[in-house]
């Protein structure tokens, strides 16, 4: 017994009460800023090292949807007008806020009064979500357990992985969706019981990521269906996650 407390004592707290404010490690890559430096005549360091497509300029844009966070493009940049922080408020209900240029990088990226009137008052105590692999590395899937665990632990808030969509609030999807993966993605969307959420996790399911131009890729089902919820990164850390689900469905409460 006074071993176990022992071990208890030196293992710390494991729990994190606040998930909205908690520390991270410096270490990680999360929102970038995107300064008002000028950039040298001519430069396209930045463009020409992105491995996802994901600068354009311009001025300088930087689509959050499709950066996989290698921060190579701050690492080249002469007039230092990149740089990432370690911000996980990464989460958006717009597809175009996702794309940041230095006006809008301090801005969130996230906007309540877009919610759907469906989901307000549905979800806020419970939400069920079954998950698609549409092709992925499975690093997303790892992060989206990591939410679960007794660290980030978004259980608490109600929020669960169901092995049936029958049983089911809402999908979430990770990989790139090769074309293989389209009758999985469809019929489990269809059967998910009305009103029924759509959340893309990670850059390759929000634009194809590092494989956008791949010729495996079948994405018609983003263009046809409403997407409530994207979660950038690559992947996604847990903190985005949770963060970006209980903005949604605008639950602090447990
Ligand atoms: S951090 Fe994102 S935008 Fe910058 S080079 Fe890497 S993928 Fe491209
Ligand atoms: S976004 Fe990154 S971690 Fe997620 S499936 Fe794609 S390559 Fe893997």
């Amino acid at each position: 017994m006074s071993n176990s407390l022992k071990i208890l004592y030196h293992q710390g707290k494991q729990y994190i009460p606040d998930l909205e404010n908690a520390k991270i490690s410096s270490k990680h890559s999360g929102k970038p800023l995107l300064l008002n430096s000028t950039c040298t005549d001519g430069c396209k360091e930045c463009i020409n090292i992105c491995p996802a497509e994901a600068i354009q300029k311009d001025p300088v844009r930087l689509d959050l949807g499709k950066c996989v966070f290698c921060t190579e493009c701050e690492n080249v940049c002469p007039a230092k007008k990149i740089t990432f922080t370690t911000d996980y408020h990464l989460a958006s209900n717009s597809r175009e806020a996702l794309v940041m240029d230095a006006s809008l990088s301090e801005l969130p990226l996230f906007d309540p009064g877009k919610i759907r009137e469906e989901i307000k008052g549905y979800f806020g105590k419970s939400l069920k979500l079954r998950l698609v692999s549409a092709g992925s590395c499975n690093g997303c899937e790892l992060e989206m357990n990591a939410a679960g665990n007794v660290n980030f632990d978004m259980g608490r808030f109600g929020i669960e992985f169901t092995a049936s969509p029958r049983h089911s609030d809402g999908l979430v999807i990770t990989g790139p969706m090769v074309e293989n993966s389209n009758f999985a993605i469809k019929s489990t969307f269809d059967a998910i019981p009305q009103p029924k959420i759509l959340i893309l996790a990670g850059a390759c399911a929000i634009s194809g990521g590092i494989f956008q131009n791949s010729l495996a890729l079948q994405r018609d089902f983003i263009k046809n269906h409403f997407v409530d919820l994207y979660l950038p990164g690559c992947p996604p850390h847990p903190l985005t996650i949770v963060n970006g689900i209980l903005n949604l469905i605008k639950s602090r409460k447990h």
